[in-house]
């Protein structure tokens, strides 16, 4: 059976963007019969709220996108974390690392656009004397191999990186102890029993990195799919920050029917933008039809 999942991180009220992902990862599931998951990626406790996950819950809801189990929140799931991590240590794939930068959006997933930098192994070899001999709290990287990942995604063909090369080796783990996404997402979409990935396609990149611990941890990876990115009509990409896109202010002026039929046409779904109900998509979903591009959005 397919299990999908939403994954939203509660930093935010979910705008369109956030939208367009979780309807055709719900149209994607239901279309099959299949069984879709809620898990709320809560790990830096610094930039989400329990009120931002029950914001997104409820505009779910309203639009009709409904989940079968919601699964434990990240922020409650260190133990499984925590033996993951003791895991790929007792490999002896992870090591401590000094450098100032490490901290930089390690905890959050890497979206397009933001600063990704090779990290070039400064602390790979560092002896017990030199690590014994620094003042800063390290945070912690895995060792990543000279060997090509290939991403079959479902919409946007093959990617591949070579993870030595295009990501080098990368932080589980961050100084102040809070886990980072790409342990945190492999570690639960493997427990949730998640065979099915539909996200934005900025996390594309992240995917090799993800198929890499998957293997190491014994589990296999689930399908991706990843979604175009909706644009602002100035070619910006929509974020937490467009308050006239936020779905509160959409809601005010649109029933979330017409909001979704304008989703839909624009995903290529439908011949012209007309009010339809998620359940109602889902009946027509194909993801054949679905475009691979970014998609600028008039409303
Ligand atoms: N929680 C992540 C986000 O909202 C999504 C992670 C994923 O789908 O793998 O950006």
């Amino acid at each position: 059976m397919t299990v999908g999942r939403f994954a939203p991180s509660p930093s935010g009220r979910m705008h369109l963007g956030n939208l367009f992902a979780a309807l055709l990862a719900w149209c994607a599931v239901r279309r099959e019969d299949g069984e879709m998951v809620l898990r709320m990626e809560d790990l830096d406790p610094q930039r989400t709220s329990p009120h931002f996950a029950d914001l997104i819950r409820r505009d779910l809801e309203r639009f009709g996108l409904d989940w079968d189990r919601e699964v434990p929140r990240q922020s409650s799931r260190t133990p499984a974390y925590d033996a993951a991590f003791e895991r790929l240590e007792g490999m002896g794939l992870i090591y401590p690392c000094y450098c100032s930068r490490a901290q930089v959006h390690a905890a959050s997933a890497p979206h397009l656009g933001q600063s990704e930098f090779v990290y070039p192994g400064t602390c790979r070899s560092l002896t017990s004397s030199q690590r014994a001999a620094q003042s800063r709290k390290p945070c912690w990287r895995i060792r990543v191999p000279g060997e090509e990942w290939t991403v079959r995604d479902r919409l946007q063909g093959t990617y591949t990186e070579l993870l030595s090369r295009d990501c080098g080796d990368f932080v589980l783990r961050r100084a102040d102890g809070v886990y980072a996404y790409q342990l945190a997402v492999v570690v639960d979409d493997a427990d949730n029993g998640v065979t099915q990935v539909v996200r934005g396609r900025d996390l594309l990149a992240s995917t090799p990195r993800q198929m890499y611990l998957f293997a190491l941890l014994g589990k296999s990876a689930p399908e991706y799919c990843h979604v175009p990115l909706l644009l602002a009509p100035d070619g910006r990409r929509l974020s937490k920050r467009d308050g006239d896109l936020d779905l509160g202010a959409l809601l005010t002026r649109f029933s979330p029917e017409t909001i979704i039929g304008v989703l839909a046409f624009s995903a290529g779904l439908l011949d012209r933008s007309k009010p339809i109900s998620a359940s109602e998509l889902a009946s027509v979903f194909d993801w054949r039809k679905v475009r691979r591009e970014d998609i600028i959005l008039t409303l």
